[in-house]
């Protein structure tokens, strides 16, 4: 079984596109390598729910303008839900509520670390992150660059509302005359919620199951213990259980398709070969996490690339220590991996 795409089209800058009765999709561009997140307009009772945001900055916002004096000229909007708290789905969450008057609903995990993103710069601040990245390896100049560059993207928000409503996993939720299931997921971002309408087959899926990429699995220097892959394999089995195979899966980047759970055990499997990879790597001498970024991800990165492909290097690494394959030892101030 290979996966399908029973939408052969892309919506172009400042259109929509319908994808399923009452549900429309348009894509805004991003400034990185993954150049673009998909949004949603979901009929609603007097008007439309906005699925994501985009991130901040003032192209996208000229582009959400496009949109509301284009395609959805005249129309009234009634929430904006957001899946997860990451600056290319949440960046303009604050701006959309504010301009349309309308109210945020995501999980407490999405409000409470876009309120830290706003709110408690020391998460970003430079020399926790410089510490943190060095002693897993990198170059002092490595390290520093990330710091900075690498993560600015996660400044690339709007102020958060004050106020929100909370989505919890196995709620059920209405919108105009669809019932969604609310489903949340850990390990690409805290508490990510996806919708399934069983009605008519519908699963959005945000950034947990997207064709053709695995999403990022990070681990960062305000959680260094934190074992994200752990939980992000979970939450494919639970995606399996609870969402059938045929589900029209809309997802928050590249095309909508069908085969959700051969693509759930794809990434699962792309995981159990990268943790094999480590496992190889580590097998000669010990490997710091900066030495597995290789290991893992082939050609030449950026600082933001770099960020990530780091993160991912140690959330593999952590979730292989939870798992007592690997363990960490210490040398010359450094933390290293060493098979067991
Ligand atoms: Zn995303």
């Amino acid at each position: 079984m290979t996966l399908h795409f029973p939408i052969t089209t892309i919506p172009g800058p400042g259109e929509t596109l319908e994808v399923a009765p009452g549900i429309l999709w348009a894509r805004l561009a991003l400034p990185f390598r993954l150049n673009h997140v998909n949004v949603y307009f979901i009929e609603d009772d007097g008007g439309w729910a906005i699925l994501d945001s985009g991130i901040s900055n003032p192209e996208t916002r000229a582009a959400w303008q496009a949109l509301l004096d284009g395609p959805m000229a005249g129309q009234n909007f009634t929430r904006l839900i957001i899946t997860h708290h990451h600056p290319d789905h949440i960046g303009n969450a604050g701006w959309l509520c504010e301009k349309l008057g309308i109210e945020l609903q995501t999980s407490a995990g999405s409000f409470l670390s876009f309120l830290n993103l706003a709110q408690a710069p020391a998460a970003l601040e430079f020399d926790p992150h410089t510490r943190f990245y060095a002693r897993h390896g990198m170059s002092p100049e490595g390290s520093k660059l990330v710091s900075t560059l690498g993560l600015g993207y996660l400044r690339m928000i709007s102020t958060p509302p004050v106020s929100y409503r909370r989505l919890r996993q196995g709620m059920e939720l209405r919108i105009g005359g669809r019932s969604f299931q609310v489903l949340t997921g850990d390990g690409h971002s805290i508490e990510q919620v996806m919708l399934y309408a069983p009605s008519d087959n519908l699963f959005l899926a945000a950034d947990q199951v997207i064709e053709r990429i695995s999403p990022n699995i990070s681990v960062f220097a305000s959680e260094p213990h934190a074992n994200p892959l752990g939980d992000y394999l979970a939450s494919l089995g639970q995606i399996r259980a609870s969402v059938p195979e045929d589900a029209l899966v809309l997802s928050g980047h590249h095309r909508p398709f069908g085969g959700l759970h051969r693509r759930c055990d794809e990434l699962a499997e792309h995981h159990v070969e990268r943790c094999d990879l480590i496992e190889q790597a580590c097998a000669g001498a010990p490997k710091s996490t900066n030495d597995l970024v290789p290991v893992l991800f082939s050609g030449k990165l950026d600082a933001h690339e770099t960020s990530f492909a780091f993160s991912e290097a140690l959330a593999h690494a952590n979730y292989m220590v939870e798992q007592g394959r690997l363990r960490w030892i210490e040398e010359a101030d450094r933390l290293m991996l060493e098979r067991v």
